[in-house]
């Protein structure tokens, strides 16, 4: 099994449009942060997105996806899930299973209207079944286990299958949490930025978060401009040294054996 991570960058992604700050300029290629994303998949060919933000195509055609077992959401803020509507491809054959809390599917409901009226034929709509999240999900031979989080004042789900869990969009993780967190071996969490933000852990919140968990690996994601690839790794160099600590970039696989 193993996470690819589709984007790592925060809403306004990087560059950011009109910007040119060092960071919006760079030339190395991790810089260019595509928004939040990550696909699992697993040993016998099961492929489940984990949110699909208004890039999910471009990620897509990147990842070369030609399959989609279902989709499970974190969140309904715009950089989440306004890719939903190039979903439609992977549900002609079959509907596509959508995990949500009960409160984002009613979100989701109401921002994809047309999706779910009827409307003429041919429209080309999404078929989505949503699904409101009460416990572990199974698709295939992966269960995924949804990690309640707070996202400011926001609840939002983190998700974790097997030893890899993946938390984006989170400012607190409740007690409750850090049980169903327990024997990760592979962590990826939000680390927007240095400075504090009242919705988003900065690079010392997550760094505790992490020294809580106690993966063997951690990676930032949900990263802004303020930081290069290189910066954070200099930062982490100086902050946590020895510590298996990088920034994700789009694109990254994490194994759940290991780094690929
Ligand atoms: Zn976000
Ligand atoms: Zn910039
Ligand atoms: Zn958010």
């Amino acid at each position: 099994m193993e996470l690819e991570i589709l984007g790592s960058g925060t809403s306004h992604g990087i560059p950011v449009i009109g910007c040119d700050c060092p960071v919006c300029r760079s030339g190395d290629s991790r810089d260019n942060r595509t928004r939040a994303s990550a696909l699992f998949r697993g040993d016998s060919g099961e492929s489940v997105l984990v949110d699909a933000g208004p890039e999910f195509r471009v990620q897509a055609i990147r990842a070369g996806l030609t399959r989609l077992d279902a989709v499970l959401v974190t969140h309904t803020h715009a950089d989440h899930v306004h890719g939903f509507d190039d979903l439609r491809i992977f549900s002609y054959e079959r509907r596509l299973p959508v995990y949500a809390s009960a409160a984002d599917i009613a979100e989701i409901r109401e921002r994809f209207s047309y999706a779910f009226r009827p409307t003429q034929e041919g429209g080309g709509k999404p078929r989505l079944d949503l699904i409101a999240v009460d416990g572990p999900v199974r698709v295939g031979d992966l269960e995924f286990i949804p990690i309640p989080l707070l996202h400011g004042e926001l609840p939002v789900l983190g998700w974790r299958c097997g030893d890899i869990a993946y938390l984006t969009d989170a400012s607190a993780i409740p007690e409750s949490s850090f049980a169903l967190l327990e024997g990760t071996k592979r962590l990826v969490i939000d680390a927007l930025r240095l400075r504090s933000h009242p919705t988003h852990f900065n690079f010392r919140d997550a760094l505790a978060a992490i020294e809580r968990i106690a993966p063997d690996e951690a990676w930032f994601t949900h990263l802004c401009h303020d930081f290069s690839h290189e910066g954070i790794m200099d930062w982490l160099r100086t902050n946590a040294p020895g510590k298996k600590i990088e920034p994700v970039y789009d694109g990254l696989r994490i194994s759940a054996d290991g780094r690929d």
